[in-house]
């Protein structure tokens, strides 16, 4: 079976995403209107900047049709603004962005301070050490029941997952470790099988 996998793509780092995705071996496909989200067995929501990406998906028409699929159970995983954007409720956001809400944490942008805050650091995942690279990184300050948390940077969640929905605060894109993405493609979403390499089968 070909695997495509939608790479949200009006705004950030989706292009790091999507080079990941394709040596992963599945299709990444850049999805900047509706009618690019025909097809797609998996979206990747990228960092970048949330109120933009927000304001983004309303004007192109791609917030209710990709709601719609996410709540219908579509498998995502949110980098980042991408995790903002998944969240159920935003802290110090702007007052017109919003978020679809399919994993119960309230998230609040840029809590780490600004540019010059940006750091990279050791996250302990489930399975293992990842480096984790943080720019203007949101906080998780609320969790609900049905979150689970796979990653945590100093006592914080970094990486949590809900149902077919997985977030990091941190940019996994950025760090040259495909783990996180065989993860989400094999474990989260079920799309490839479970053991792509060495580094899988110890999940
Ligand atoms: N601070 C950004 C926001 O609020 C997120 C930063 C990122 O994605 N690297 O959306």
């Amino acid at each position: 079976m070909n695997v495509r996998v939608g790479v949200l793509a009006v705004q950030g780092a989706f292009l790091a995403h999507s080079e990941i995705l394709e040596e992963l071996g599945v299709t990444a496909v850049e999805i900047r209107q509706p009618a690019h989200l025909g097809g797609v067995d998996a979206m990747v929501l990228p960092g970048g900047e949330s109120g933009t990406m927000s304001k983004l998906l309303v004007s192109t028409g791609l917030y209710e049709p990709l709601g719609k699929l996410l709540h219908g159970g579509l498998p995502v995983f949110g980098t980042c603004a991408g995790m903002i954007l998944l969240g159920s409720s935003i802290l110090d956001g702007r007052d017109d962005q919003s978020c679809f809400g399919v994993i119960d944490i309230a998230v609040r942008r840029n809590a780490y301070g600004r540019q010059v805050d940006s750091f990279e650091d050791d996250v302990d995942t489930t399975f293992g050490q990842f480096h984790g690279v943080f720019i203007r990184a949101p906080r998780v300050e609320e969790v609900g029941r049905d979150v689970e948390v796979l990653g945590s940077h100093d006592g914080e969640p970094v990486l949590v997952r809900q149902g077919v929905a997985l977030a990091a605060a941190f940019h996994p894109e950025l760090s040259g470790d495909t783990r996180l993405h065989e993860f989400f493609l094999s474990h989260v979403a079920g799309l490839v099988p479970v053991a792509i390499n060495q580094t899988a089968k110890e999940m």
